[in-house]
């Protein structure tokens, strides 16, 4: 069963195809995987047991992959991948970033974050 959590983009997404901005919300799957809303400065959940765990608890830096979660609601433009990939920064677990683009990660099912610092 796929699991994610939310983020919460701090500024508003400006829509590429009508160019209004409008809350947006990334999914992604790290730490205990079990639809949390977080925001950045957030702290990750474990729920400490292997199968329902993602990552790596406590690592110093991890890059995790994520991805918009909707259309836009005024024109109803789906953002297309790549431009929907986004990566989320963890330090010990903490929320500290979320940049639009695919930069550490390969971006493969076996690889939805990489950890940076151990
Ligand atoms: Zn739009």
């Amino acid at each position: 069963m796929p699991a994610f959590n939310r983020l919460r983009l701090p500024e508003p997404f400006v829509c590429p195809n009508c160019h209004q901005g409008y809350e947006q919300i990334l999914q992604f799957t790290y730490g205990y995987a079990w639809q949390f809303d977080y925001e950045i400065g957030d702290t990750v959940n474990w729920r400490k047991e292997p199968r329902a765990d993602e990552g790596v608890p406590g690592a110093g830096r991890v890059y995790v992959e994520a991805i918009l979660e909707r259309a836009c609601p005024h024109c109803g433009h789906d953002v297309p991948w790549p431009r929907s990939a986004f990566e989320i920064e963890l330090r010990k677990d903490v929320i500290v970033a979320a940049r639009p683009g695919i930069h550490h990660v390969t971006h493969t099912r076996q690889d939805r974050w990489v950890v940076a610092e151990p």
